[in-house]
């Protein structure tokens, strides 16, 4: 776990295709001993979690399992710098949060893919670019080479309503990686797709990390899809969130169907039916 002391130096920054492992050599996110409470309505207080800690290696994948309400989400908005510990310490690329994460360096897909129905595929994908002072014709170059990296190239003129379930959530990726992120926040991001487009996106998104080689944080109440992706996964208790355990998936790709998967989902899926039944007074 960093403490902060040491400076995290980027790599020279590489092309929108390029490579990134290794550009990182300390975790790009430390949860260290994170405290949340939130007001009720009632006016009490609701504890969320309870002395959180992991890290998120650079180039890793990341999952977070746990109980509905168990603070996934908002161990992911910690993350994105949107709210703050009561306790502990938040450090994303190398800095304790202290607002918003430069957005130019994290990418966020929320649960719903959020795309604007007005604007086709090609310009809700250019809209994550807009914050900055990229010309206009940049950003609708680089749109459409990450639509073209999702298999979306043909699609770029349609509208959200045109596209099936797959292909929006295809757009939304595109949009979470134009700005060419070194970090990936994720919330349950394929959970509306039904199976088989799930798989695929599954498939997508490994190559898209071979090639770029950020790192991913991801929530999902899924745990074949935590074992199907993740090179580690925590696993949380019911509320107020503490982490139960930190399990290594030392499972080479593509692990569908594997004996080592079948069994690693089993024991997941019985510990966190555990984990949801628990009674925390
Ligand atoms: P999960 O994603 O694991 O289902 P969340 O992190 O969304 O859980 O929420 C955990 C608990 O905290 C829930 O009971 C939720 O209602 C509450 N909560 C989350 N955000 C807020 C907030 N901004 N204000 C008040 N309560 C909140
Ligand atoms: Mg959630």
């Amino acid at each position: 776990m960093s403490a902060g002391s040491q400076q995290i130096v980027p790599a020279t920054k590489p092309g929108p295709l390029a490579p990134r492992l290794g550009a990182w050599d300390l975790p790009v996110i430390s949860f260290i001993d994170v405290w949340k409470r939130f007001p009720a309505a009632d006016g009490s207080l609701l504890e969320v979690l309870r002395g959180v800690s992991f890290d998120v290696p650079a180039g890793e994948i990341i999952a977070i399992v746990g109980p509905s309400g168990s603070g996934k989400s908002t161990l992911l908005n910690l993350a994105a710098g949107l709210i703050f510990p009561e306790r502990g310490i938040v450090q994303v690329l190398g800095e304790e949060t202290h607002g918003p994460v430069d957005w130019g360096r994290v990418g966020y897909m929320f649960q719903d893919d959020r795309l604007l129905p007005w604007r086709v595929a090609l310009h809700n994908v250019a809209l994550a670019l807009e914050a900055g002072r990229m010309p206009a014709a940049e950003r609708r170059e680089r749109a459409r080479a990450v639509l073209a990296l999702v298999g979306l190239d043909e699609f770029a003129d349609a509208y959200p309503h045109q596209l099936s379930g797959g292909m929006r959530s295809r757009v939304a990726l595109a949009r979470s990686l134009v700005g060419e992120p070194d970090l990936l926040l994720m919330d349950e991001p394929f959970s509306r797709l039904d199976a088989l487009t799930r798989g695929t996106m599954h498939r997508e998104l490994l190559l898209i990390h071979e090639l770029r080689g950020m790192s991913i944080l991801f929530i999902t109440h899924d745990v074949e899809e935590a074992v199907m992706l993740a090179d580690s996964i925590v696993l949380l208790s019911a509320r107020p969130g503490r982490v139960r355990e930190k399990i290594a998936v030392p499972l080479p790709q593509p692990r569908i169907g594997t004996g080592e998967a079948v069994d690693l989902i089993a024991h997941l899926r019985a510990l966190l039916e555990e984990s949801s039944e628990e009674i925390v007074k």
